[in-house]
């Protein structure tokens, strides 16, 4: 992190200044140049056009689902409007810690649920997170990226802001993309502003593939009614937006309190085997593997995009 950067956060996170500056006045310059992420073989972008979409209740079982397959996975949470991946790994409060290699210090990410994660929301407290300005999270996340401990990955999933931005396009900057995945609600309002993210991924100078779209909240299902189906947003907008711009329908998720009630408890619901919600994660983890093994097979890696953002 720059050092204007560094002075800003020192000014507004007070409680986890000590692990901020440990992390930042400890790294050498000289990896800079390296290859960022040697070890990960995809990275997977979760993005959604509104919040309250459920984007980071889809990239947590996801990650963890694809953790259960035997896939090493990474998350980091880069939505500083609400960097909830602490709560729902169960993890909030805990600070990543420091570890030293060959003289040269690495922030080291914590690990839940068989998934190494890091978080904006382990540097700030809930209520400061979105007084954070652009540049500050960009920088904070490039450093999530090249000085830390992640090791081999399969898999290393971002869940990004909703709309598009400054953090977006730093991600794209720092590292190769593999792929974008969409999550929308069936609602024309989701549907709208998701029409903008997926343009902004189609861009030429970013070119970042998408996977597919993931539709969340699909309908409801009343348990003493478990043939019926309500479509309370909506009937099939997410099915509709995958086939007007032409790309897979990934997963369909329908409402189910248990989601809201297992992420408020810290373990997602994909890891409760009995659980259908569980199910229906676990099912988009299969499709996420074997689209981004379509994805590899058929497409060039991505290169990171060169522009002044
Ligand atoms: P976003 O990351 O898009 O802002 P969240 O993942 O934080 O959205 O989800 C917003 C709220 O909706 C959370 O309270 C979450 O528990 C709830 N939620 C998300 N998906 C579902 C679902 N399929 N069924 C029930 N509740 C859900």
């Amino acid at each position: 992190i720059r050092k204007d950067c560094i002075n800003a956060i020192h000014m507004m996170v007070s409680d986890s200044l000590e692990v901020t500056v440990n992390m930042t006045s400890n790294v050498s310059s000289s990896r800079d140049a390296g290859p960022v992420l040697p070890g990960v073989r995809n990275i997977i972008a979760v993005a959604s056009g509104k919040g309250g979409v459920g984007k980071s209740t889809i990239a947590v079982n996801l990650a963890v689902s694809l953790a259960q397959t035997g896939a090493r996975v990474g998350l980091i949470d880069a939505d500083i409007y609400g960097p909830s991946i602490p709560l729902m790994f169960g993890i909030k409060g805990e600070r990543p810690g420091v570890v030293e290699r060959d003289g040269k210090h690495y922030i080291q990410p914590l690990e839940k649920h068989g998934v190494k994660l890091l978080s904006i929301g382990f540097l700030v407290n809930d209520d400061q997170a979105v007084v954070w300005r652009g540049p500050m999270v960009s920088s904070a996340l490039k450093q999530f990226v090249t000085e830390c401990d992640w090791g081999d990955l399969d898999y290393m999933i971002f869940d990004l802001p909703p709309g598009t931005g400054d953090v977006h396009l730093s991600l794209m900057q720092t590292v190769p993309v593999t792929a974008s995945l969409i999550v929308t609600t069936p609602q024309e309002l989701s549907i709208l502003d998701v029409k903008k993210a997926i343009g902004m991924f189609r861009l030429p100078q970013i070119n970042v593939p998408i996977l597919g779209v993931v539709e969340n909240m699909a309908w409801f299902t009343p348990a003493e009614l478990p043939e019926n189906k309500y479509y309370l947003f909506g009937e099939k907008g997410g099915e509709k937006l995958a086939k007007e711009l032409d790309m897979p329908l990934l997963g369909q998720i329908p409402i189910v309190a248990k989601v809201g009630e297992h992420a408020d408890q810290g373990s997602p619901v994909a890891l409760s085997e009995n659980e259908l919600a569980g199910q229906h994660f676990r099912d988009l983890a299969h499709m996420v593997a074997r689209y981004v093994a379509i994805r590899n097979a058929e497409q060039e890696k991505t290169s990171t995009i060169e522009m002044n953002a």
